[in-house]
């Protein structure tokens, strides 16, 4: 018998504007991709959010927020830091809301989806990737001086403003919490900021403290060594493929008192993961889906028969189809061993 609530959140309604879709994204039961692991998980897709992924929350937060505290006047300008997704969500709410929108995005970030932040309107600066946070150069620091030298401005600054986790305590973890009716055991998300992971986790602990929060964390990211030794380690922080996880700065948007356990996984596993997910289960995720479900299996010693896990998928796969969903960007990333065989589709030219 499914655990979950049978009360859908089926979008059927007319609505005054696209921002009055964000939230209540679907929970959906995975069916293959944990066979052999007791328990039952659930990924909730972020994707289906207007903007495509669980960004949408924090910018119409922030955003709203910052109108009600009359910090945003008409015609300001909006800044912010971002690996795409957050820029895809900022520029549609200041679409809607009449903002200019300015974004400071790291050259890791594919050209699609810098042409997809400007078909939104919004300006673009592209900041080398592998530069210390406090470096000049980082995207940091352009954009909180681009948002100094503009007039009538505000920083998202998403890893250091506590709106961001406030977003997901008011929205994403009360929706697990229904849709689950309570029944969650384990949540498992990947860290950026980590305000999607502690602010559902600040929620569902109030709930019931005993639920499990899983951080998922790359190599070459310090967010696992922090939470376990209260330092930052340099020698942690090295290049790595997947965008909008793991960080080489500790965020404030995190509340690690709330997170039980990190797990890393590698930029391997976790795309060969995000390829399976779309072949077993028909979802298409993106790359950080797949690191999510990689750390699921990397624990699957964890879960009993009762165990009811929560995975939340953040964005859509087809932001990475010339990534992870191309054979040939897998060759050439090295990712060539016989795992890709077993994932084989059925589709022939
Ligand atoms: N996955 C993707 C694709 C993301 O863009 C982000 C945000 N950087 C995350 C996961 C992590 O979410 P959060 O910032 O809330 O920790």
């Amino acid at each position: 018998m499914p655990i979950v609530s049978k009360e859908l959140n089926v979008m059927t309604g007319t609505y005054q504007n696209v921002l009055e879709l964000i939230g209540n994204s679907p929970l959906v039961k995975l069916n293959k991709i944990g066979q052999g692991i007791p328990g039952e998980v659930y990924a909730k897709l972020e994707s289906y959010n207007p903007g495509h992924s669980t960004k949408d929350r924090i910018a119409l937060h922030i955003i709203e927020e910052a109108e009600r505290t009359g910090i945003l006047k008409p015609g300001a300008t909006i800044v912010e830091t971002t690996s795409g997704n957050t820029g895809f969500s900022v520029a549609m709410v200041s679409i809607v809301k009449g903002y200019k929108c300015i974004l400071a995005v790291s050259d890791k970030t594919k050209g699609e989806k810098i042409a997809y932040l400007k078909a939104l309107g919004a300006k673009v600066f592209i900041c080398p990737a592998n530069v210390p946070a406090d470096d000049p150069r980082s995207y940091y620091e352009v954009a909180k001086r681009i948002a100094a030298e503009t007039p009538n401005s505000i920083y998202i600054n998403q890893y250091f403003n506590l709106k961001n986790l406030e977003a997901h305590y008011l929205t994403t973890g009360p929706e697990i919490w229904k849709q689950t009716e309570g029944k969650i055991t384990h949540l498992i998300a990947c860290c950026g900021t980590g305000g999607t992971l502690s602010g559902s986790a600040k929620f569902l602990k109030e709930q019931n403290p005993n639920i499990k929060i899983i951080g998922v964390d790359a190599y070459g990211s310090i967010l696992k060594k922090y939470h376990e030794t209260g330092e930052v380690d340099k020698d942690e922080i090295y290049p790595y493929r997947i965008e909008g996880l793991g960080k080489n700065l500790v965020p404030e948007a995190t509340d690690f008192s709330l997170i039980d356990q990190f797990v890393k996984v590698t930029d391997e596993e976790s795309a060969y993961r995000t390829r399976e997910i779309a072949l077993k289960e028909g979802i298409m995720g993106g790359y950080t889906s797949g690191a999510a479900v990689q750390a699921y299996r990397q624990l699957a010693d964890q879960f009993t028969e009762n165990d009811c896990v929560v995975i939340v998928f953040p964005d859509h796969g087809s932001r990475y189809i010339t990534k992870v969903f191309s054979d040939e960007w897998m060759a050439e990333q090295g990712f060539t061993n016989s795992r890709l065989n077993g994932l084989e589709s059925n589709a022939t030219i």
